[in-house]
């Protein structure tokens, strides 16, 4: 009996191979819901074996994988099953169920090849009780990440047959994932951003409160500066989150980029030509897409009018559900999506848009190109900011930016604010509140009350809109230290309200 693992979605579970040899027609036969890249495995296994120098003799083996209801995907059973098979002719000694985990993809020649998903397996394998992995060179890495388990790295099916035997393979010694993996320095630094006051506050308050956020404005603002800039100042990931995270990656078979910042909040920005499966994952083996990738930190999508607008649409339930669901065939699968939506676009098509002297665009285009984006989807997004061009006077400045750092530790402040009020809740941050709960945490003076009550009136907002403000009223009112919501918070909050004024007003 060999022990290996399959992975669905970002979890993962052991699974046991047995082989029988019998007399009677020589055949290859596998029994227990395989996809077909395992029913493939049978070619590369025989070749692999007699590659290794072993020759079977013609009889018939039956492969079986349990537990039997469970559907087996992926190249990464090529190994078991050799091993499997080499056990049923007595060339390894029989395994003791639950000792030791074996993945890998063979090659013809008997090489083995990196797989994805080790991490969550490695985690089921500790779950299990499980104390030993064997398994591609190329996978140690994650696998190691594991503790409790004694990994050893292999480079072919042949070294597997002779650690078996009794010439045990090297053991990978743990990493330790707090030197390796702490860095949380990001490409850019909110020092390099000149000015642009409005824009770094909502940048701060995006990351404080985990909020969608919106700029508007014409290329050469620093929009997307700053976008890449919000990276650097959300606080690091907490174990669990790591781990989750570092588990979406190794699904997705990009562990490797993950690990000197494993604590690190990703950053991505897919470019506007990125496809459905890309973007939301999926694929007939399916793996996560951008969306999850950003899981837990940003979701940069630049150039928010060039994306095919039926692709934007499709991000509107991962925002709602914070996961993402994908039906297939084999079952449905769910992956993580808790990402932080930051989006760039022109105000208009020529992009010089509102400043009226420059812009060529009639009222028409304008209101055209902003209609690209429908209203659910800016209805999702908190904060809306106009950016301006950089003014020379912020060229010229001399007074010091301040750092990405300095900026962070209120960020955090903040965060663990949040954490202490929603402990018991299941909320992670003041973006996630649902309505229900926005009287019991949102305590306001008399004068943001007034002042709430006011915009509601005059600028007709939806119940979306007003609770939203809330929101963001919240946060504001956390990076202040205040238990109750004053009325400058909510004055504030007003400012960053989304598009449905900024954009159409000023004559449009
Ligand atoms: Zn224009």
């Amino acid at each position: 009996m060999i022990s290996t693992a399959s992975v669905h979605g970002i979890a993962s579970m052991i699974i046991q191979v047995e082989a029988d040899v019998s007399n009677g027609m020589p055949s290859f036969e596998m029994v227990g819901v395989l996809s077909s890249e395992v029913r493939e495995a049978k070619e590369r296994i025989r070749a692999a074996i007699r590659n290794a120098g072993y020759l079977l003799p013609p009889k018939r083996i039956t492969v079986n994988l349990c537990p039997a209801d469970v559907r087996k995907s992926g190249a990464g059973f090529d190994l078991p099953i050799a091993l499997a098979v080499l056990c049923a002719h007595g060339i390894v000694p029989p395994q003791k169920p639950g000792h030791t985990l074996f993945v890998g993809e063979i090659t013809l020649n008997g090489a083995l090849r990196p797989v994805r998903g080790v991490l969550p397996m490695a985690l089921a394998a500790r779950q299990a009780g499980i104390r030993a992995f064997v398994l591609p060179v190329e996978n140690a890495r994650e696998a190691a990440f594991v503790k409790e388990l004694a990994v050893y790295p292999a480079a072919d099916l042949s070294s597997v047959i002779k650690h078996l035997n009794g010439q045990t393979l090297p053991e990978f010694t743990t990493i330790n994932i707090e030197e390796t993996a702490s860095d949380l320095s990001a490409g850019v630094d909110f020092s390099q951003i000149s000015g642009q006051y409005t824009l770094r506050r909502a940048c701060e308050i995006a990351a404080s409160g985990m909020h969608n956020l919106l700029m508007v404005g014409p290329p050469g603002a620093g929009k997307t500066l700053a976008a890449q800039a919000i990276a650097s100042i959300l606080p690091p990931l907490n174990e669990e989150e790591m781990l989750e995270l570092a588990g979406i990656y190794s699904v997705s078979g990009l562990f490797a980029e993950r690990k000197k910042q494993l604590y690190r909040r990703p950053f991505r920005s897919p470019h506007n030509s990125v496809t459905k499966m890309a973007l939301l994952g999926g694929g007939r083996i399916p793996r996560p897409g951008e969306i999850s990738l950003a899981h837990k930190g940003i979701l940069f999508l630049d150039e928010l009018t060039e994306f095919e607008r039926p692709l934007l649409e499709q991000l509107r339930q991962p925002l709602e559900e914070r996961q993402i669901r994908l039906v297939r065939q084999a079952g449905t699968y769910c992956y993580p999506a808790e990402f932080v939506l930051v989006a760039a676009m022109n105000a208009c098509g020529c992009g010089n848009f509102p400043d009226r002297e420059k812009c060529t665009c009639t009222p028409r285009q304008i209101r055209q190109h902003l209609g690209k984006i429908s209203r659910p989807l800016l209805d999702r997004v908190d904060l809306t900011i106009e950016v301006p061009k950089v003014t020379m006077a912020d060229l010229l400045s001399h007074s010091e930016n301040e750092s990405s750092e300095q900026i962070r530790q209120r960020v955090i402040r903040a965060h663990e604010i949040q954490r202490k009020r929603f402990a018991g809740f299941k909320i992670s941050c003041n973006s996630r509140m649902r309505a229900e709960f926005l009287r019991r945490f949102c305590p306001m003076s008399e004068g943001a009350r007034k002042c709430l009550a006011e915009a509601y009136e005059e600028l007709d907002l939806s119940a979306r809109a007003y609770h939203r403000l809330i929101r963001v009223a919240r946060t504001i009112a956390d990076l202040d230290a205040c238990e109750e919501i004053l009325e400058r918070h909510m004055t504030e909050a007003l400012l960053y309200r989304s598009m449905d004024e900024a954009a159409y007003r000023s004559g449009v």
